[in-house]
């Protein structure tokens, strides 16, 4: 039986993470994989949504094309094309992951691994069933969409995220289930490409978890582009109809349209992992783990998706960094206070730190720092005005304390916010820092400006 030192499962962003960082430890590393190299941020998730959102981006400026003096001819849309081209990135990427594993020394199995005890994993491929030895064993096996008890996907008219990315087509008519991230960025997608959406959210607000003025201008955007929003109702029944699906809400409204797409959130992908022959403790499925990333058993850890934290891929991959330095000796703990938060949508969000409402529950003395992208030079020479920066600061130190941003490169602005919540660098060092001109990043210093009540571009 092959004897490694780490064996990790799943090559999501956190499992390929984890191996590469193991091999590079001179760790005997393996990796096994059940899909596809990339895991569903490559496949199913981040990548694929981000590759259709820029065709989508590409349309929406060649819309505005006649207001910056250029005279284009009438787009046409080549959906298939769109789809093709997101295949391809795609798989660029994955051979990219596969290159590095051979480089780098990742010894990379294809098959599904079960458990089956401290140290032992079974893997089972078309061709074989292999055991494997391991030390430590780092378990990244992500998370799959979450199903409605009542309410099945069928893969053709009632969807799943994954359905989607395969739809190859443009669909007239979208009912959207589920106003997270998710939600939000197909809605921005499909109704570029010309689909008529309807978006469902159980709670009150899209983007519950987002600054609740982020989410209403968001929203208020979307009805302005013709996405109709339904929050605080539940889907209570979908029924196949001749053209489509009808949804019943809970507000007693049906709704009618081609397709349903149902992504009210995920859940663990570990069914036929063997985490009970192997005694590791989980809830609701997600593995438990401590800070240090280990699950109920002291040699297996766990990472990404699974552990049921925060499901976003630079998690996963922070975890994986944590798993592999605490496999080879550290005692080195997790720490999810400062996690960037990005949504695809036009216009972009993004968020950090804390939002008002949770200052509010720290009892902290804050201030707001706002600024309108429309008093930024840079917008008006992009064409794109619209949204604000709003940070919170805090009235004693003024140390920034959370940052929420929609608008053009929401997603790009974030990290120098990010580096300074984490570093703790102050409002007042932000300032002081040059930004250059014209760029979107002046947006940060206006802002902070605007807060020590020294406004400069606006009154
Ligand atoms: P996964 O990426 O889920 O990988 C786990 C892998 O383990 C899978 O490939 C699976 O096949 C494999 N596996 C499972 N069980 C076994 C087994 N028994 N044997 C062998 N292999 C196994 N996050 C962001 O940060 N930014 C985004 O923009 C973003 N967009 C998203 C859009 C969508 C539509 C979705 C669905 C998700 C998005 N996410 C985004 C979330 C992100 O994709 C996940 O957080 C990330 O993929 C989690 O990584 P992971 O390594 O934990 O697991």
């Amino acid at each position: 039986m092959e004897e490694y030192d780490v064996l990790i499962i799943g090559a999501g962003p956190g499992g390929y993470t984890a191996a590469l960082r193991a091999a590079q430890k001179g760790l005997k590393t393996a990796v096994v994989e059940k899909d596809h190299l990339g895991g569903v941020c490559l496949n199913w998730g981040c990548i694929p949504t981000k590759a259709l959102l820029e065709s989508a981006r590409h349309l929406n400026s060649l819309r505005k094309a006649d207001e910056f003096g250029i005279r284009v001819g009438d787009s046409q849309i080549d959906a298939l094309k769109i789809w093709q081209r997101k295949n391809q990135v795609v798989e660029n990427l994955r051979k990219g992951i596969e290159f590095l594993f051979k480089t780098k020394g990742v010894n990379f199995f294809k098959g599904e691994a079960t458990l089956l005890n401290k140290n032992t994993i079974e893997v089972i491929s078309d061709s074989a069933k292999v055991q494997m030895k391991a030390k430590d064993i780092v378990i990244a096996a992500g998370s799959l969409p979450f199903e409605l008890p009542n309410i099945k996907f069928d893969h053709k008219f009632i969807l799943s995220s994954d359905d989607t990315l395969q739809l190859n087509r443009i669909p007239g008519s979208l009912i959207i289930v589920g106003g997270g991230a998710i939600g939000c960025e197909f809605a921005a997608l499909f109704s570029s490409l010309g689909t008529k959406i309807t978006i469902v959210e159980l709670l009150k607000n899209l983007l519950p978890q987002e600054d609740h003025e982020i989410s209403r201008t968001l929203e208020t955007g979307f009805k302005k582009k013709g996405i109709r929003v339904v929050t605080g109702a539940k889907l209570e029944a979908v029924s196949l109809s001749e053209n489509g699906v009808e949804a019943s809400i809970s507000d007693e409204t049906r709704i009618n349209a081609e397709l349903i797409l149902i992504c009210v959130g995920r859940k663990a992908n570990s069914p036929e992992l063997g985490l009970e022959t192997a005694g590791i403790a989980t809830e609701k499925g997600w593995i438990r783990t401590n800070e240090y990333l280990r699950s109920s058993v002291d040699n297996i850890y766990a990472i990404g998706d699974i552990t049921g934290r925060l499901l976003l891929a630079h998690v996963a991959s922070y975890q994986a960094e944590i798993a592999i330095e605490n496999i080879s000796g550290k005692q080195r703990s997790v720490d999810y206070s400062v996690v960037p938060n990005c949504i695809f949508t036009f216009p972009e969000i993004a968020s950090v730190g804390i939002n008002e409402s949770r200052a509010k529950e720290l009892g902290v003395d804050y201030g707001i720092a706002r600024f309108p992208f429309r008093a930024l030079g840079k917008a008006h020479t992009a064409g794109e005005t619209e949204g604000f920066v709003k940070l919170l600061i805090d009235k004693k130190d003024d140390y920034i304390l959370g940052a929420h941003i929609i608008g053009p490169e929401a997603t790009v602005l974030i990290a120098e916010l990010t580096l300074a919540i984490k570093n703790r660098i102050k409002a007042s060092q932000v300032v002081e820092t040059i930004h250059a001109h014209p760029t979107f990043s002046e947006i940060i210093p206006e802002a902070i400006f605007a807060f020590f009540k020294k406004p400069l571009h606006t009154v």
